[in-house]
């Protein structure tokens, strides 16, 4: 209905948005049908996941013909899982995301989920596998829990608490104005950023993925949202194959992998302390955080 009032182009602006942000792409895209540049094979069967591991192999890719973003990609995530991709700024971290979401295909090379080549299934398949939750989520202009519950829209409303609590927002929920009914977005009650980055925590939640995705928002939080969201976080990837790009290494200390990119290339690969002692990039970017959080001191670590 939404697409006989709004005009082509704005949906193919809309479509390049998303692929572009990695905003809150896995809902926004059904609306979007019909503007999808990458078509399912004729015999396209429904990925069949049974536990969500994840295979790079040899994946080369590129935008235009005349640059190549990602060289020769290889990296497996074992079901239940944690790999974290850090690098400079244009690197191809995201890049990795949205051909693991299919919004490209790969130029050579495989992505494999549970042994299926992704371009064998169908996308709407793919993309029920998988829960994002973006740096930036985009509310629709209706009640919080209408938000919430678009991560399954058969969800009950004791589903929808559930999650909200998992999320830890279901408190805050319940100090606005019409609670789960009050209406937000950009026609109603804004929220903060960490409030909606909870909400798409708690639809992912409630959506029950195999494979979670998170792009870590760059925005610094304050110290109590951040561990608020990072706890929440935590119950989202519990069990469930994830991958995160990460800007704040301290949230990825524990991740099982971190594949280090420079120039879509991976030059280091390995668990936090190893990588540390390697004293390559990582460790230069780890010091470089360390530095840059002892220059301004938050007043609550300043206080013990
Ligand atoms: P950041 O940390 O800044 O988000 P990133 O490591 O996630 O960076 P990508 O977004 O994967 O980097 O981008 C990798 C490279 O691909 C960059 O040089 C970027 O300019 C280029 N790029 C990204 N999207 C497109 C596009 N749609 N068309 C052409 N080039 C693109």
């Amino acid at each position: 209905i939404i697409q006989l009032y709004v005009p082509l182009n704005w949906l193919g602006t809309f479509y390049r948005a998303i692929q572009k942000n990695f905003v809150d792409m896995e809902n926004m895209l059904n609306l979007l049908r019909e503007e999808q540049e990458i078509i399912d094979a004729p015999d396209a069967k429904d990925l069949v996941v049974h536990q969500g591991g994840i295979e790079f192999s040899n994946v080369t890719f590129s935008y235009n013909p005349d640059r190549v973003i990602l060289k020769n990609i290889s990296f497996n995530v074992k079901p239940g899982k944690t790999m974290a991709l850090v690098g400079p700024t244009g690197s191809g971290k995201s890049t990795i995301i949205r051909l693991l979401f299919r919004f490209y295909d790969v130029d050579s090379g495989a992505i494999i989920i549970d042994g299926q080549n992704i371009l064998m299934v169908k996308q709407s398949s793919l993309r029920k596998t998988i829960g994002v939750v973006p740096q930036d989520t985009v509310l629709f202009n209706n009640s919080i829990k209408y938000n919430i519950q678009y991560g399954r829209i058969d969800a009950l409303d004791a589903d929808v608490i559930v999650a909200a609590k998992a999320a830890d927002i279901h408190d805050k929920i319940l100090a606005l104005p019409d609670k789960y009914e009050t209406k937000v977005g950009e026609r109603g009650l804004r929220l903060s950023g960490g409030e909606k980055q909870r909400v798409a925590i708690a639809r992912t939640i409630l959506k029950a993925p195999n494979i979670v995705l998170l792009d870590e928002a760059t925005s610094a939080l304050d110290t109590q949202t951040e561990r608020n969201i990072q706890s929440a976080l935590a119950t989202v990837c519990a069990n469930r194959t994830t991958i995160i790009v990460a800007h704040r290494l301290s949230t990825i200390i524990h991740a099982d992998e971190i594949l280090v990119l420079n120039d879509g290339v991976i030059v280091e690969r390995g668990k936090h302390e190893e990588l540390i002692s390697r004293k390559g990039l990582y460790a230069d970017m780890w010091n470089e955080q360390l530095k840059s959080l002892e220059l301004t001191p938050k007043p609550q670590e300043m206080a013990k």
